[in-house]
């Protein structure tokens, strides 16, 4: 089948500094990034802060224009077949709760309604779309559809911008960190819905967190970004199980555990994200990994396969070391 959605070594660079005392440099904040989405799939993008993730989604929502690469939504080139305005209102982006997501003017029935009324629905059809999406995600519009922002809750929020998103009927809605800043409970109950509400109205997610936790919960595919770059992507138990990537299996190691009798913080990747102004050459992990050769600084390792399912990795060493201490699953530590 076709991919409902497919990122072509898309590009994205921002021009910094440049003032009267520093000198103009170039931030690689997204670099030849080629992913694919198929229908009906659950993707996780993962991390560190400032690797690209959120880029990436603004990218394909159309929020930023890319300096280059290519999207094609359902096999159709944005552009050249198919409208920008087309494009978005088929992909639709849930962001972070946050007071400011959402107008503190308009009631939550208006914030809903507000999309299908720019698109020339009448008042009485969007009115009627808006309490029918808040049925959708659990609440009662007879109690929340003339409520402002600030009488609801954080988890009431996130469900109202939920409905906002799907006012439109996208295929695709993109999250980023979309439950992150929810309380745990809450948190478990909007994933729910999340998964509900895919199944019954058929959608796609591109799933953003810094929890990889939540990733592993919800995701069927996981795509691993570092500094701008893919670095690994494949289905999620493969890559859990057996993360191919240095990056991924010190991204997953140091995941405080969820296991009682294991509940101690294990060591973080050694060092910070380096610059993203001047990234390393060759492989850009090169300066924290701990299997690095010569080769690693010398050489921009390729994404190639790894396994079934579409699972890559960009790696010099993963032949190499496959044998060795890394060929051991998360479960044998
Ligand atoms: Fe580490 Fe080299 Fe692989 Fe990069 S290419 S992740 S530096 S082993
Ligand atoms: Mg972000």
């Amino acid at each position: 089948a076709q991919p409902l959605l497919q990122v072509q070594n898309l590009s994205k660079h921002f021009n910094v500094g440049g003032g009267l005392f520093s000198a103009k440099s170039v931030v690689r904040a997204v670099d030849n990034v080629s992913l694919s989405v198929e229908k009906g799939e659950v993707v996780g993008l993962v991390g560190e802060s400032g690797c690209g993730k959120s880029t990436t989604a603004r990218l394909i929502v159309g929020l930023i224009k890319s300096d280059d690469g290519k999207i094609l939504f359902d096999g159709e080139a944005v552009g050249p077949t198919m409208s920008l305005r087309e494009l978005r209102r088929r992909v639709q982006m849930v962001f972070q709760d946050s007071y400011a997501s959402l107008n503190p003017r308009l009631t939550v029935e208006d914030t809903i309604a507000f999309g299908p009324r720019v698109h020339g629905v009448s008042a009485d059809v969007a009115r009627e779309r808006a309490h029918e999406l808040l049925r959708k995600v659990g609440l009662d519009p007879a109690v929340f559809a003339g409520r402002y922002p600030h009488e609801l809750s954080g988890g009431q929020k996130q469900r109202v911008n939920i409905a906002r998103a799907l006012a439109l009927s996208p295929r695709l809605l993109i999250l980023d960190e979309a439950v992150s800043a929810l309380d745990k409970s809450v948190e478990a109950q909007v994933l729910n819905l999340l998964i509900d509400l895919k199944d019954e109205l058929g959608l796609t997610y591109i799933f953003i967190s810094h929890d990889l936790n939540v990733i592993r919960f919800i995701s069927d595919r996981i795509v691993v970004m570092y500094l701008g770059e893919v670095v690994e992507s494949g289905p999620v138990d493969a890559m859990w199980n057996r993360p191919r990537h240095p990056y991924t299996e010190a991204l997953f190691a140091a995941m405080p555990s969820l296991d009682p009798d294991n509940r101690t913080q294990k060591p973080p990747i050694a060092g910070d994200p380096p610059n993203p102004i001047n990234p390393p050459s060759g492989c850009r992990f090169h300066t924290r990994c701990a299997y690095a050769e010569q080769v690693c600084s010398d050489n921009v390792p390729k994404l190639s396969p790894a396994g079934p399912d579409r699972h890559v990795v960009a790696c010099h060493m993963v032949d190499a070391k496959s044998g060795h201490s890394l060929a051991g699953s998360r479960g044998e530590r």
